[in-house]
């Protein structure tokens, strides 16, 4: 199948690496002209040379903490001017930190709102003038699964994320007549540095081996184990592309069975 994604214009927000990252390689992989963001510009110049390597084109770097107030709107014009326009926009940061409901201050509150929600709002606001001068506009919305199931001890990715999927589905609703598709994936437990560094955390604290705390995790898993950072760049970059032109409004479930719900 064509993904017919062959010089289109793709901003990836987050994508020094984990998820953000492998969606940004795959869709230079596919041919599209991509630039990224993270916080740190070295790290991100870093990978940024090693997906032009790869694939032997330009990727042009952003680097901007995502959860500042006015952060996205510089990005959506920074990238605009560097790709000559934009098709593609993937919105993603890192999540929010973990802990229970009693341990968070109402400050807590508002800086996981501006990561977690916030960003995305910033973002697609900024973008909308140029996704609606694009004749293949498409935006996808990393969030988590812990949106269908909540995870323990993430109140607050299990409660902000909520409202970004309900941002993304209105927007497919609202949009749709300008051309613009809206989707999000709701990942499971997927093998990045930052799962990586909370299973580290884990077996610290509770005087285990990363080994044990990975396989105490997959257990509720039908799959049996965690997703392979390519596992979800596939389905997110098809979710991009005009193959999907049809699709909209979608939250997908890329988590290998955790969710136990029927609908
Ligand atoms: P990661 O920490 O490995 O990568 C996150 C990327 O975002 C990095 O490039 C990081 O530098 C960048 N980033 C973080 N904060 C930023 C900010 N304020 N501004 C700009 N860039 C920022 O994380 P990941 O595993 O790739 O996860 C991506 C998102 O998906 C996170 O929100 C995470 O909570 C969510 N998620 C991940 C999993 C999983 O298993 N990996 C599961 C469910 C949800």
């Amino acid at each position: 199948m064509d993904l017919q994604l062959k010089g289109k214009r793709a901003l990836v927000i987050g994508a020094s690496r984990g998820l953000g990252y492998a969606v940004a390689n795959t869709l230079a992989a596919e041919g599209c002209r991509v630039a990224i963001n993270s916080r740190n510009a070295e790290k991100l110049s870093a990978s940024a040379k090693k997906i032009a390597d790869l694939h032997d084109i330009p990727v042009v770097v952003l680097p901007a903490d995502i959860g500042d107030v006015d952060a996205p709107a510089g990005l959506i014009s920074k990238a605009v001017d560097a790709l000559g326009g934009l098709d593609l926009l993937v919105t993603n940061a890192g999540g929010p930190p973990p802990g229970a409901f009693e341990s968070f201050s109402d400050e807590d509150w508002a800086k996981g709102v501006d990561l977690s929600l916030m960003s995305h709002v910033r973002l697609i606001k900024a973008a909308l003038p140029h996704l609606r001068e694009s004749d293949s506009a498409s935006v996808l919305t990393i969030t988590s699964y812990s949106v269908k199931q909540p995870i323990p001890n993430l109140v607050l990715s299990n409660s902000i994320r909520a409202a970004t999927v309900g941002l993304t589905k209105t927007l497919a609703l609202e949009l749709g007549g300008d051309g613009i598709r809206f989707n999000s994936i709701l990942p499971g437990w997927t093998k990045t540095e930052r799962v990586a560094e909370l299973m580290g955390a884990r077996a610290q604290a509770s005087d285990t081996s990363v080994a044990e705390e990975l396989s105490k995790q997959m257990k509720e898993c039908p799959l049996g184990r965690m997703a392979e950072p390519q596992e979800f760049a596939n389905p997110a970059v098809f979710l991009l592309s005009p193959a999907a032109s049809y699709i909209t409004g979608v939250m997908l479930t890329v988590d290998g069975g955790m969710y136990k719900g029927t609908l």
